[in-house]
């Protein structure tokens, strides 16, 4: 099953793509999980990387292009993956898209998880990811059993620089002006699946496995 997930910052994606890993046995490649793991052990990508993410823009399609298209090669996706935060751009689609036709595959799902801009911009305010292995809860609606700390792995849960209010702001319009327009492409292909983001997340769940067909 080879999926990606499309949705504005704070839709849920890293939160469903998790789960649909854990219940269909397949990798969770989050593309700003590897940007900022790279930015904490200080390596070229990161420093690169760290100064489009700071202002709320998105990192050169070059920089992760590249990056994805090995990271679907290794063995662990032989039967697939979901793909959280990429692609971002059409490029990018086109390079994902190029590089599965050379192995004579192909897209599954694009799943859209759909939310408002208001809802988002409250959302985030509340949102807190593991320093360690960044998986997200919410302050109200998904909060860790011991506050600040990760129920996964027990590492420190923090408020990213890049959720505060004004970068939420810009990172929305980079959305609607960048990524919104994926879902128009895989419409056109016939893969997209749009699923309620605002509904409880066992209920946004539950609709994307009734998508997947499981
Ligand atoms: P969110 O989950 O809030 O949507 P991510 O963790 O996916 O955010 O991404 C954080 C930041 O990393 C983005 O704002 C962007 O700067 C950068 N980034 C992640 N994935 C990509 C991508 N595919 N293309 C360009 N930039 C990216
Ligand atoms: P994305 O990866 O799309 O940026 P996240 O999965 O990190 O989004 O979710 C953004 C925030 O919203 C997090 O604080 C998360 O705990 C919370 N959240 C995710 N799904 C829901 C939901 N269905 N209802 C309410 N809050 C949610
Ligand atoms: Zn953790």
């Amino acid at each position: 099953m080879k999926i990606v997930m499309l949705g504005a910052p704070g839709a849920g994606k890293g939160t469903q793509a998790k789960q649909i890993a854990d219940q269909y046995g397949i990798p969770h490649i989050s593309t700003g999980d590897i940007f900022r793991a790279n930015i904490k052990e200080g390596t070229e990508l990161g420093k690169k990387a760290k100064s489009y993410m700071d202002a709320g823009g998105l990192v050169p399609d070059e920089l992760v292009m590249d990056l994805v298209v090995d990271r679907i090669g290794k063995e662990d996706c032989a039967n697939g993956f979901v793909l959280d935060g990429f692609p971002r751009t059409i490029p990018q689609a086109e390079a994902l898209s190029a590089a599965l036709n050379k192995k004579n595959e192909k897209l599954d799902f694009a799943i859209d998880i759909d939310v408002s801009d208001e809802r988002i911009v409250k959302r985030m305010s509340g949102r807190r990811a593991c320093v360690n292995c960044g998986a997200t809860y919410h302050v109200v609606t998904i909060p860790t059993k011991k506050e600040g700390i990760c129920d996964r792995c027990g590492s420190e849960t923090v408020l990213r620089d890049d959720d505060k209010p004004e970068t939420v702001q810009k990172r929305l319009a980079v959305y609607h002006e960048q990524t919104q327009p994926l879902i128009d492409y895989y419409k056109n292909k016939g893969i997209l699946k749009t699923v309620d983001g605002t509904q409880p997340m066992e209920k946004v769940f539950s609709d994307i496995t009734a998508v997947l067909g499981a």
